[in-house]
């Protein structure tokens, strides 16, 4: 296929003392170059383990991939030489994590750190590493890069630590950048700031985005596509406009409704009810059974296959027909 990215039932547990978690159950993405894929859900939902398996950096125990494939520009990820997969992890696909302060070397000042890349991956000199660094905290907009590029981490603000992440996973030009809730940390109008650079920066080099997020109200403007997630399945895709104008699946339908709207102030907002699920005791049927306000007696008892909705989108409800013209 041409896609950049394609993730194919792909399953990943984690074994632990008193059971095995079922943190990913057969999921399927793909994201092409210039193509921008939000990946939607709570906490536990699988997003985050599922983008450390495109990483690569959950082949350790506890965590182990179980099935599926991972294909990137063509080559499955999953059966090739560590050697090679180690190329692809340094200038294939780079990812953005959330906090900023904890990935970053506290003793060692932003240059350094963005020129270490250059010294290691390119054998650049201190000096020409140090020139590189600056013009991608340039890159960045972090005003008077220059005189600031001797400066430590903790001399900079969340958000100008945020686009110093960013830096770093640009620095090698990979096709692909993953952010795990890259602005969950910051401050409501720096969330916007540092997602509209992530959004241009995506767009002016063309590379695929993966932006893996809890929070439907930062992906509406940036996002070409949304994947919901749910207990370690994808239970709705589709492009982000329709999404938006009607989900067609309760969970998603929950989470729009969750999202604070200045026109609405001081309507109660619906919150999902009730807690995510164990993933050592997935629930039988549908798994958002529990918590969902249409569940229906086949809902306990039937798992319910990603429904065709149109050619681009799909639903994991047996009842989408209504959700979606509910
Ligand atoms: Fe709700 Fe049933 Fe649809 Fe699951 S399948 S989301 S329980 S209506
Ligand atoms: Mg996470």
């Amino acid at each position: 296929s041409g896609s950049l990215l394609e993730v194919r039932g792909l399953h990943v547990e984690f074994r632990m003392r008193d059971g095995v978690a079922k943190a990913v159950n057969g999921v399927d993405y793909t994201v092409d170059a210039g193509e921008t894929l939000a990946v939607l859900g709570e906490s536990g939902s699988g997003k985050s383990v599922t983008a450390q398996a495109v990483m690569g950096i959950l082949d350790m125990p506890p965590g182990r991939i179980t099935g599926g494939e991972i294909f990137f520009k063509g080559q499955n990820l999953l059966t090739m030489r560590e050697e090679d997969r180690r190329k692809i992890r340094g200038a294939g696909m780079a990812m953005i994590f959330q906090d900023a302060l904890s990935s970053l070397n506290p003793v060692l000042s932003v240059g350094d750190q963005l020129g270490e890349m250059f010294v290691v991956h390119q054998g650049l000199s201190r000096k020409d590493a140090k020139a590189r660094a600056v013009e991608l905290m340039d890159r960045v907009r972090i005003p008077a890069a220059k005189e600031r590029v001797g400066q430590y981490p903790h001399q900079f603000s969340g958000g100008m630590r945020q686009r110093i992440m960013i830096a770093m996973a640009l620095s090698l030009e990979p096709d692909l950048i993953i952010a795990d809730e890259p602005t969950t940390a910051l401050d409501v109008t720096v969330q916007a700031q540092v997602m509209d650079l992530l959004a241009e920066l995506q767009r002016e080099l063309g590379m695929g985005l993966i932006l893996i997020t809890h929070d439907l109200g930062v992906v509406a403007d940036v996002a070409d596509k949304i994947a919901v997630m749910y207990a370690g399945r994808i239970v709705e895709t589709a492009p982000v406009h329709d999404i938006y104008r009607a989900p067609a699946h309760p969970y998603t339908k929950g989470l729009l409704e969750s999202i604070p709207r200045l026109d609405q102030k001081g309507r109660e907002l619906y919150a999902i009810k009730g807690l995510p699920p164990n993933l050592m005791h997935i629930p039988s049927g549908c798994p958002f059974h529990p918590r969902c306000p249409m569940a229906q007696d086949v809902c306990r008892t039937d798992v319910p296959p990603l429904y065709e909705v149109d050619e681009r989108r799909g639903s994991a409800c047996h009842f989408w027909e209504a959700t979606l013209h509910g």
